[in-house]
């Protein structure tokens, strides 16, 4: 089992999680690309309470069942979470080792940016993925 540990640019918030991930996606979708700043959002998927945070880590809803952390002095978005379903997606951006993230496969694809090509080989989904 790996240690996934990371933190933001600044150093103010830093987390660390020593657990099997649920899954780790890459996610294509607007909420993303606008919450990161980035095309993309690769995250690794936790319980919340594998993952530990050090800092102060302040949140805003993207959505009604989804808050974006960042870090409140400098801003690093480093994960997304979902409380009513115990589950929190670290950014591998804010990985101490990005190298870690595994990606199983693309979601939200229809609103993926044109010149993002996808070569990996892995499942992509237009929208949301079946249920596992
Ligand atoms: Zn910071
Ligand atoms: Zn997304």
């Amino acid at each position: 089992m790996a240690t996934y540990s990371g933190g933001c640019l600044c150093g103010a918030v830093r987390y660390r999680a020593s657990a099997t991930p649920i899954n780790q996606r890459v996610c294509h979708c607007r909420l993303c690309q606008r919450a990161i700043g980035a095309a993309f959002n690769a995250r690794v998927l936790f319980r919340i309470e594998d993952v530990t945070f050090d800092g102060v880590v302040a949140t805003a809803h993207s959505s009604a069942d989804l808050k974006r952390g960042f870090c409140a002095s400098c801003g690093t978005t480093v994960f997304s979470r979902r409380d009513a379903a115990g589950i929190i997606g670290i950014t591998t951006g804010s990985l101490d080792d990005p190298s870690l993230f595994k990606p199983e496969m693309h979601i939200f694809t229809a609103s993926k940016q044109p010149w993002v090509k996808i070569d990996d080989g892995l499942p992509q989904y237009e929208h949301a993925p079946p249920p596992a």
